[in-house]
């Protein structure tokens, strides 16, 4: 396993945790509004070892005993189960952010999982925007998530565009009986696509109101704006 770069601390990734961030090189989608395009399209030299990463995190674990991976998609790594043991055998706390494109490889990491976060990016007519044309595989890792003993939630940036009112319904659809639903507030700055940066974010009024037709749906919504 390689990793494209670590983030040393963060207070922010994993929900009531300080934890290390480490980020998985590729993705399979385009998101229009990704910031971490530079990993998804060219992801270049020089990247982390795995063992370097786990000397790093041993050195570090009286401060940091969590690790949250992202990426990319850390799920396209066939390898990262194996990976993720061997963080469990030194104890720490383990979320993985993933867009739920890769639901078998999803679930040979659940044993090693505290937490998943699933990105519902938008309404499933809308994928393709982001380069997706086939959501069987995204429909079938919900499922897993609601179905399994694993905590998790299911997260939205609200991007203008690929994100409105009645996208928020039909998200609430596949959402449905899950138990944390997560809003975050789109940054336009850094997005891949340059028309994107131009975007104005919806005003936190609006982003509440999403949130109230969300609890229609979901137990416990949040609000990261
Ligand atoms: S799934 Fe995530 S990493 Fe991949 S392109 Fe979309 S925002 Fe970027």
């Amino acid at each position: 396993m390689k990793f494209s770069g670590i983030q040393k601390t963060s207070l922010i990734d994993f929900p009531d945790r300080i934890a290390t961030v480490l980020f998985t090189p590729g993705c399979n989608l385009r998101c229009p509004f990704c910031h971490n395009w530079r990993i998804v399209l060219e992801p270049k030299p020089p990247f982390l070892r795995e063992n370097m990463v786990l000397e790093i995190l041993e050195s570090r674990k009286k401060y940091v005993d969590a690790v949250v991976i992202t990426g990319g998609e850390p799920t396209m790594h066939k390898e990262i189960p194996k990976f993720l043991k061997k963080l469990k055998d030194r104890k720490f706390a383990v979320k993985l952010d993933t867009n739920g494109f890769y639901p078998q490889v999803l679930e040979a990491c659940l044993p090693y999982l505290d937490y998943v976060a699933l990105d519902l990016k938008t309404s499933l007519e809308k994928y393709p925007l982001l380069g997706a044309k086939d959501t069987a595989k995204l429909l079938k890792t919900i499922e897993i998530l609601k179905t399994g003993r694993v905590n998790y939630e299911f997260r939205t940036t609200v991007v203008p565009r690929l994100v409105e009112a009645e996208d928020i319904v039909k998200m609430g659809e596949l959402a449905k009986g899950a138990k944390n639903f997560a809003f975050q507030q789109f940054i336009p700055e850094n997005a891949m696509d340059k028309a994107f940066r131009k975007l104005k974010p919806y005003p936190p009024e609006k982003i509440s109101a999403f949130a109230e037709t969300m609890k229609k749906y979901v137990e416990n919504v949040v609000l990261r704006i």
